[in-house]
């Protein structure tokens, strides 16, 4: 058995500023994933649910900080009522990096993950947005979804995005970009990636995942980062052990 950390990002979950049913694809995936595995979620994505209610500037932190905290819950609802039909408990759990730094309390975090795992408790992280700001403004839980998954032990994070993989440029500007299916070393060049999310409610970009990327494989850690747009390539990897497509950080 395997444990997983599954990152879902803000342009997988939202499209034209209401949420996508990608959400019930990937929730079927999730509950097979964790028949065989234990399974952790790191969505993002409140503050995309706030402003379907609340029309506030989003250039203003602030503002985002408000718009998370009316997001999380309705968040949580679309998850727990998908979760529901397969008799599926979820759990909601709200971290901030700087947690980690404390190891009292990333061991009362652990302890507690702990407890929901072997109950077959699928935990949905997010970033604790009325405190830390670093996911909202920049990141959308990337760094997030690493430290979960090195703190917490498990054996890997897989980054689910609008893109299929790590190229080895800017697919969107450049149409002969490769894609890399296992990076080992990640290529400084690609570090200085402008940040250019594609959804205006997304903060990442790619830099912040090869920083998760890294982080992993400094600590031994794997990273698969593959499209949550069609979850074939994550399914069969992950599911059929077999990698078509993705890219594998090892
Ligand atoms: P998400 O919201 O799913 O986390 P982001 O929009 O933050 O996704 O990041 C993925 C985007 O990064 C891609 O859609 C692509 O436009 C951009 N990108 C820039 N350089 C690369 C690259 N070398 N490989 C893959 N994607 C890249």
């Amino acid at each position: 058995m395997k444990r997983i950390v599954i990152k879902v990002g803000t342009a997988t979950l939202y499209q034209n500023e209401k949420l996508s049913n990608r959400i019930d694809n990937l929730v079927e995936f999730l509950v097979e994933l964790n028949k065989k595995n234990e399974v952790i979620l790191v969505s993002s994505g409140a503050v995309g649910a706030g402003y379907t209610k609340l029309k506030l500037d989003k250039s203003d932190v602030s503002n985002k900080q408000a718009l998370a905290s009316i997001g999380q819950p309705l968040l949580m609802k679309e998850y727990k009522i998908r979760f529901e039909k397969y008799n599926q408990i979820v759990s909601q759990v709200l971290l901030t990096a700087s947690d980690f730094d404390s190891r009292k309390r990333t061991e009362n975090a652990k302890n507690m993950i702990e407890v929901l795992l072997k109950n077959k408790i699928i935990p949905i992280i997010n970033e604790n947005d009325a405190v830390a700001i670093e996911e909202i403004v920049f990141g959308d839980n990337d760094q997030l979804s690493a430290y979960t998954t090195y703190y917490f032990n498990a054996d890997m994070l897989v980054i689910l995005s609008d893109i299929d993989g790590l190229y080895d440029s800017n697919p969107k500007e450049n149409k002969n970009a490769k894609l890399l299916k296992v990076v080992n070393k990640i290529d400084p060049k690609l570090m200085e990636t402008p940040c250019n999310p594609n959804d205006k409610f997304a903060t990442g970009g790619i830099v912040t995942k090869l920083k998760s990327a890294q982080f992993l494989l400094k600590k031994g850690k794997k990273m698969f980062l593959a499209s949550g747009f069609d979850l074939t390539d994550v399914k069969s990897f992950l599911i059929d052990g077999v990698h078509k497509k993705g890219t594998l950080f090892q």
